[in-house]
């Protein structure tokens, strides 16, 4: 039997970056994975190949709408070929997880392809094409996620479908009805949306995205609508039903009606939940919350010492990043290391076109908390930049402590939003006021002039181009 110093089970962001740091700090080290292919979610069914889609629908919109203006013209009817597109997407990913390969390879870490499942709290049984098992002084969860079902929506993967099949249509929908007016709910919504479908988001909050700043909410919603998108919030979806080739959606609204939706497809996109089915965790000695996390103490140590777990199975935001931050705490945790990571400094995005990111204390929770803060706030179309390029949509808001200044949030809407937030998270990481931000250089003409100009409004109402 081989052994190892650490075998990680789940080779998804949390998992495969776990490896490498161990490995780098000169653990002999093994990663395990059900699938043939490494990265887990984030890599194969996640982020990448939504961002894939995502960029490529928004060429064709842009070729629609906005080459003309720009003076582009292009004889003949701009098509969408919705094969070859994913068949695109689909590249990335294997160039991607191929990647991951590569990186287990040189760090001379062991791959086994198979469901991994404690035997006791230092044996892992591994049932793949050959049945093994290994031994470890330490390991580490990292089993991710699967997609929440709903009791009455039953996901067929043909016509009611979570993320995964959406991410790989064979036709573009002619009415896709979206439960959950969330992140995957807008990402994958305004692919099919720029590419012909009626799209129409059922949110059960009175808002979309109802966990980020409600200034973004409302103007992602305004935005969305007049890209024609038909947003319903404060429904309930209480009955899907599939009929052939129709699914018909009801839900109650405010006011206890009751609302029908009638589609050809639905996509179920309500969250996800810790995925920890076959580990066999009760062997181990390892315990589970209620709903079904692992259950980690602040060093994301188990019940069972020996036995860490990071990522979505266990609590916090669902992000890849934040699972890759857990990693490479973890195996510095094991290396006898004191590595930190602030949770409340891990940013969000949403990839929309304008894109959402936000970093921090939202206005809800300020109030909430009753610390007392100021709010500067500057519009993109103000910005050389936005008229250039023509992305006029959106403002950076930063809100900062009324008494010392001290940044505590930024919330972003715009072109450019998901790389704009990493200076509000350096800034933040480091507790600068909002003066530290104004009385920075910011490159002319960017987008990033707009945190510069927020950064001047919250620190003396004094923005210079509005
Ligand atoms: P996962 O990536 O889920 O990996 C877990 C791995 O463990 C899987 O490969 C699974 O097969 C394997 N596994 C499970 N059980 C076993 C077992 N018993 N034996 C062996 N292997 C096992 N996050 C972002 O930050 N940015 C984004 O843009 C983004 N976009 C997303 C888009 C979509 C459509 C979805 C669904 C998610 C997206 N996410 C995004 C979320 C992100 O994918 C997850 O937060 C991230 O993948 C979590 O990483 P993880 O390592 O914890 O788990
Ligand atoms: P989510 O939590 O972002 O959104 C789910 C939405 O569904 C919520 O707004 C919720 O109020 C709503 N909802 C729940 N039950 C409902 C019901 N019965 N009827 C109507 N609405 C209902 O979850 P998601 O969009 O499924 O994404 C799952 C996870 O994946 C998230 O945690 C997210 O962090 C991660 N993810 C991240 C990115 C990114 O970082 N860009 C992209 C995709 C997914």
């Amino acid at each position: 039997m081989k052994s190892y110093d650490v075998a990680i089970i789940g080779s998804g962001p949390g998992g495969y970056v776990a490896a490498i740091r161990c490995a780098q700090l000169g653990m002999k080290t093994a990663i395990i994975e059900k699938y043939a292919t490494l990265g887990g979610t984030c890599l194969n069914v996640g982020c990448i190949p939504s961002k894939a889609l995502l960029d490529s629908s928004h060429h064709y919109d842009d070729a629609v709408k906005h080459f003309e203006t720009h003076g582009i013209e292009i004889p003949g009817e701009i098509k969408v070929n919705l094969e070859k597109m994913i068949g695109r997407k689909q590249a990335v990913v294997d160039q991607t997880t191929v990647g991951i390969d590569f990186l287990m390879t040189k760090n001379k870490i062991d791959v086994y392809h198979g469901m991994g499942a404690f035997k006791d709290a230092t044996h892992i049984k591994i049932t793949g094409n050959t049945n093994q098992e290994i031994e470890a002084k330490y390991i580490i969860i990292a089993t991710g996620s699967k997609p929440t079902s709903l009791p009455f929506a039953k996901v067929d993967k043909q016509r009611i479908i979570t993320s995964t099949e959406a991410l790989k249509l064979k036709e573009i929908p002619k009415h896709l009805i979206i439960i959950g007016g969330g992140v995957i709910g807008l990402e994958l919504g305004q692919v099919y949306k720029r590419l012909g479908s009626d799209v129409t988001v059922i949110e059960y909050m009175d808002r979309i995205i109802p966990t980020m700043d409600s200034s973004l909410s409302k103007e992602l919603n305004k935005v969305f609508r007049k890209q024609k998108f038909n947003i319903k919030v404060s429904h309930k979806v209480t009955s899907v039903v599939r009929n052939g080739n129709e699914v018909l959606v009801k839900a109650v609204n405010k006011k206890g009606e009751l609302v029908e939706f009638e589609g050809d497809y639905c996509l179920v996109s309500v969250g996800r939940s810790p995925y920890t089915v076959g580990l066999n965790t009760q062997s181990a000695g390892i315990k589970l919350t209620d709903n079904g996390q692992v259950e980690v103490n602040s060093q994301l140590q188990t019940s069972t010492s020996n036995i860490y777990a990071i990522g979505d199975v266990v609590k916090g935001a669902m992000l890849a990043h934040k699972a890759e931050e857990e990693g490479v705490f973890v195996a510095e945790t094991i290396a006898g290391q004191k590595p930190h990571i602030d949770y409340s400094l891990i940013p969000g995005v949403v990839y929309t076109w304008p894109e959402v990111a936000s970093v921090g204390k939202t206005e809800d929770q300020l109030k909430d908390e009753g610390i007392d803060y100021k709010s500067g706030q500057f519009p993109m179309r103000a910005l050389g930049r936005s008229r250039a390029s023509m992305d006029l949509d959106g403002f950076v808001k930063i809100l900062a402590d009324k008494a010392t200044d001290e940044i505590l949030g930024v919330h972003m809407i715009g072109a450019r939003c998901a790389d704009l937030i990493s200076e509000a998270v350096v800034a933040m990481e480091f507790r600068a006021s909002a003066e530290d931000i104004s009385r920075m250089s910011h490159a002319h003409p960017t987008f990033s002039e707009a945190i510069k100009e927020a950064a001047l409004a919250a620190t003396e109402d004094r923005a210079l181009h509005i």
